[in-house]
């Protein structure tokens, strides 16, 4: 009966599915709200609501953006697993990394990966400016997403260090998004950004949500990010 409501959901939006990731993410509702009485994942836990507004709005860039077998995406400040796990659970051979920095989030997410069973796709814990300057992962990711953590100024200078010359940073916004991008072209282009493209998109129910397409075209200079919190206080 509850299946029927996503699929129902997933046709609208026009994304093709296999039963199975229906039932991953059936399953990954479960456990995110099992867990949220102990921990805060997700603001909302109604069942119609977790479907529409974090599961179809985090599947929505499948819409826009390719993905591929062997591609490198990393998901900044994933919290409760958004949008690394509905998107990991519809690209099985696609390599995910979730990133954040509060490791009781990330315990949870290594419970879920093993519980779905789902294989390439590791955490790592602690703070996009520190990360971004070890060798392990500045410029190794095809694809960074990221989702509500902060204003596109600050959060382009935590996400463009990791992301390859020729890969991508797909920001996912509200209907804000537009004036956000207008305040962050600076902070973009010192970063090696350029924008390609910011797609406007309603979700069933209405609400009205953005994705915004970062190319990076050039390395970003080492001097950035700057260290930690400094980002967020003063955006470029
Ligand atoms: N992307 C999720 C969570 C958003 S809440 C969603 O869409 O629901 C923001 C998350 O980003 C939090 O879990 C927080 O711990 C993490 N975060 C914020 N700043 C960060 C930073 N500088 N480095 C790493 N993680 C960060």
């Amino acid at each position: 009966m509850k299946n029927h409501t996503l699929e129902k959901l997933l046709s609208d939006i026009g994304i093709e599915y296999k039963a199975e990731f229906l039932e991953k993410l059936e399953r990954f509702y479960f456990l995110l709200t099992e867990k949220n009485r102990f921990l805060n994942l997700t603001a909302i836990t109604e069942y119609d609501e977790v479907m529409r507004k974090h599961f179809a709005d985090c599947l929505f860039v499948l819409k826009y953006q390719k993905f591929y077998a062997g591609q490198r995406v990393l998901d900044l400040g994933t919290g409760g697993g958004f949008p690394g796990i509905p998107l990991k659970i519809f690209l099985p051979d696609t390599e995910f990394v979730l990133m954040d920095s509060v490791r009781k989030k990330l315990k949870f997410l290594e419970e879920v990966f093993s519980d779905l069973e789902l294989k390439n796709i590791s955490v790592v814990h602690g703070r996009a400016e520190d990360l971004a300057h070890s060798e392990e992962y500045r410029e190794q990711f095809d694809l960074v997403l990221s989702r509500a953590v902060s204003n596109l100024s600050s959060l382009s200078e935590l996400t463009l260090p990791f992301v390859k010359t020729g890969g991508r940073f797909i920001s996912y916004k509200g209907d804000n998004g537009k004036v956000e991008l207008s305040l962050a072209d600076n902070a973009i282009s010192l970063l090696g950004g350029r924008v390609d493209i910011l797609n406007e998109y309603v979700l069933p129910g209405g609400d009205r949500r953005c994705l915004i397409f970062i190319n990076k075209e050039k390395k970003c200079p080492m001097k950035y990010p700057r260290k930690a919190g400094t980002p967020a206080r003063e955006p470029l």
